[in-house]
């Protein structure tokens, strides 16, 4: 693929800043105002105008008209902007306003249908469209998606890395999983890749730590909902700030690096690393987690079945079968059985209160 850069870059990151739907004409022109009165860096102003939502009967986005409200802020603030597309009349009449950039959702990228139908309609167009990720973690399907937008004549392609939808509780809407878009990124190094902290935090707290480990990790921009009035928006509530918040509390905190200073490459390779390591570590946690709440189910079975919690010919196998893995590794023998003895400690202590009903310290080693 021989992929064109889809908006221009700076020194400092890309922003795509809006509402996560246009609700109203007021809205949607406050929010603009916001961001041109806080000088707020805006690359794109975006607004859903058409919402799939995950249940029915939630707004599901105002339609057409709405296309109306993004030509006036692009008259009157001088925004670019942009909007989701995941049929063909959303990207015919989104071509007709004068749009300036589309971009596929997450719950259309999942479906080779749709993002054939969207490619299709695009046919002799001259637009910008980024891809976001898939709502399952699947590289494959997304690398799909943006071959088939490439194949129907568009060049100027970027993606977009919203995040992961994952079964049971995790502290964000959808988890990251930041390995995904760095292997695609290998595979593509020209792509251009922008972080949608929002969908992938759920809430404003997040907002700043996942944005800049964006920027640590060589991303290019960012896609940050702002509403007017977060509270009271129609969708994504949650997750959105103000225009001035959005400037105050993320945008004046993130810390950019600049390639051009002396021991810059190390610097940033160091920082790249390390980023990566932190990364690793709350993947670690989170899966550890996981585990947990599985032996969790585990320990409810056994009480309900009357078995015991320790079973030491599964606990023999679960110990030979990762050392064996482990050791064309290069982990340490004293290491892995170290880890997974705590590992297992922890399991029976999780178990033992399900089965006791309160905290059991037990040791086996
Ligand atoms: C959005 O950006 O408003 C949206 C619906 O995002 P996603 O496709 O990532 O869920
Ligand atoms: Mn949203």
């Amino acid at each position: 693929m021989n992929l064109i850069q889809p908006l221009e870059k700076s020194d400092r990151p890309i922003l795509i800043a809006g509402p996560c739907s246009a609700e109203s004409e007021e809205q949607v022109m406050k929010t603009a105002e916001q961001l041109a009165i806080h000088n707020v860096p805006v690359d794109l102003f975006r607004a859903g105008i058409w919402k799939p939502r995950t249940r029915p009967n939630n707004f599901e986005g105002i339609g057409r008209m709405g296309l109306q409200w993004l030509k006036r802020v692009k008259a009157e603030f001088g925004f670019r902007v942009t909007t989701e597309v995941a049929k063909t009349e959303h990207v015919f009449d989104a071509l007709k306003a004068g749009i300036d950039v589309l971009w596929l959702g997450a719950r259309t990228t999942v479906n080779p249908f749709s993002v054939q139908e969207v490619a299709d309609a695009l046919k002799g167009a001259d637009i910008p469209v980024f891809i976001k990720n898939p709502i399952n973690p699947d590289l494959t399907l997304w690398i799909g998606a943006i071959e088939r937008v490439y194949s129907a004549g568009i060049t100027r392609i970027g993606v977009v890395h919203r995040g992961f939808s994952k079964f049971g509780h995790t502290i964000y809407r959808n988890v990251p999983q930041w390995q995904i878009p760095i292997e695609l990124k290998r595979q593509f190094p020209d792509l251009m890749i922008l972080c949608d902290a929002s969908h992938i935090c759920g809430n404003k707290e997040y907002l700043f730590e996942i944005s800049q480990t964006a920027l640590d990790l060589n991303y290019d921009g960012l896609m940050i909902e702002t509403h007017i009035d977060p509270p009271n928006a129609w969708s994504d509530a949650e997750q959105q700030v103000t225009p001035f918040e959005l400037k105050e509390q993320i945008l004046n905190r993130l810390q950019v690096r600049t390639p051009d200073i002396e021991g810059a490459e190390f610097r940033e390779n160091i920082e790249d690393l390390r980023s990566q390591i932190d990364v690793i570590d709350r993947e670690l946690i989170q899966m550890l987690a996981n585990r947990m709440q599985i032996s969790d189910l585990i320990g409810k079975y056994k009480k309900k079945n009357n078995i015991s919690v320790l079973q030491p010919a599964r606990w023999n196998e679960i110990l030979e079968k990762t050392m064996e893995q482990a050791k064309p590794l290069e982990l340490s023998e004293e290491f892995v059985e170290k880890i997974l003895k705590a590992i297992h400690q922890e399991s029976i202590n999780h178990q033992e209160k399900i089965m006791i009903g309160k905290d059991f310290k037990s040791r086996v080693s």
